[in-house]
C-alpha cells in the first residue's frame, strides 16, 4: 500500500503536465516586493498605458461592450485608433513610444508597468487600463495615444486630464503632471497643438481612463498622425524616441528625479 501511494505521488507531476496544469518550477528567486513596499523602498511605480491594440480590428464585437466611463455613463471597451495616410497604425505607434518611455525610465530606476504587454491582443478596457494604475498604486500613470485631427495642417501635441476632476489626485497632481509633460515634449522640439486645448493642456470630461484613475494621470496625443509633417516623424524611429524623450523628461520632473 505504501508502495503504491509514492508511486502515485511520482506519476503525478507527469498526470499534471499532461492536465495542461504545469506545476510552477521550484525557484530560488525572492518574490517581487509588493507595490507599497516598493514604494516605501523609494522606487516609483510608473504605468505607461499604450493606447488601443494591434487586434482591435479583428474583435469588433469585444471592443465595443461598453464599460463605466467614470461620470455615470458607458463608453465602448477600447477602439483601433487612427493611423497615418501611409497605414502606420496608432497602436503601434503608442506601443512603440511606451517602450522608449519605459526604457529610459528604468534605467533611472523606475519600476515601469504596462497596461498591455505586447501589440496584437485585443483591449484591455479602459475601465481596466485605469484599475491597472490605481491598483499598483502608481506613482502615476501616462497614456500614449497620437490623434487624427480634423484637418490636415492642424498639427502639434496636446495633453488631457480629467475636468471637472472626481478625485484629489485629478486636481493638482494631474494638472502639475500634464504640465511637466507639456515641458518636456516642447524641451524637445515638439509644439502645443494648433486646434486643441491651450498651451498644449486640453482639460476634459469626456475620457474614461482619466475619469476613472485615482492616481496623477494624464493622456498624451503626440501629434496628428493625417499631418503629412507630423507622419514623417512619427514613422521614423528617431522621432519616436523623440516624443519619448519628452514624455519621460515630464515624467521624471513630476517624480523629482
Ligand atoms: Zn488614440
Amino acid at each position: 500500500m505504501a508502495m503504491i501511494r509514492h508511486a502515485v505521488l511520482l506519476l503525478l507531476p507527469a498526470l499534471l503536465v499532461a492536465c495542461g496544469t504545469t506545476p510552477a518550477p521550484p525557484t530560488t528567486a525572492a518574490p517581487s516586493p509588493a507595490p507599497r513596499a516598493r514604494a516605501a523602498a523609494g522606487v516609483p511605480v510608473v504605468v505607461l498605458d499604450p493606447g488601443h491594440n494591434g487586434g482591435n480590428a479583428g474583435a469588433a464585437d469585444e471592443i465595443a461592450r461598453v464599460v463605466p466611463d467614470g461620470r455615470g455613463g458607458t463608453k465602448p471597451c477600447n477602439t483601433t485608433g487612427t493611423e497615418t495616410v501611409t497605414g502606420y497604425a496608432e497602436h503601434a505607434f503608442a506601443f512603440d513610444v511606451a517602450r522608449r518611455v519605459a526604457r529610459v525610465l528604468t534605467e533611472r530606476g523606475v519600476d515601469v508597468r504596462s497596461t498591455r504587454s505586447d501589440d496584437a491582443g485585443v483591449g484591455p478596457c479602459v475601465d481596466r487600463r485605469a484599475a491597472t494604475a490605481n491598483d499598483a498604486r502608481a506613482a502615476l500613470t501616462v497614456s500614449i495615444h497620437a490623434d487624427s485631427a480634423p484637418a490636415a495642417d492642424d498639427r502639434g501635441f496636446h495633453v488631457a486630464v480629467a475636468d471637472p476632476a472626481l478625485a484629489p489626485s485629478q486636481r493638482g497632481p494631474s494638472l502639475d503632471l500634464a504640465r511637466a509633460l507639456v515641458a518636456g515634449l516642447e524641451g524637445r522640439g515638439s509644439t502645443p497643438s494648433t486646434y486643441r486645448g491651450e498651451g498644449g493642456l486640453d482639460p476634459r470630461p469626456d475620457l474614461a481612463g482619466l475619469n476613472l484613475a485615482r492616481v496623477p494621470a494624464a493622456l498624451v496625443e503626440c501629434a496628428n498622425m493625417r499631418n503629412p509633417g507630423e507622419a514623417s516623424v512619427l514613422t521614423d524611429p528617431a522621432g519616436r524616441q523623440r516624443y519619448a524623450d519628452g514624455i519621460a523628461d515630464g515624467i521624471l520632473r513630476t517624480l523629482g528625479r
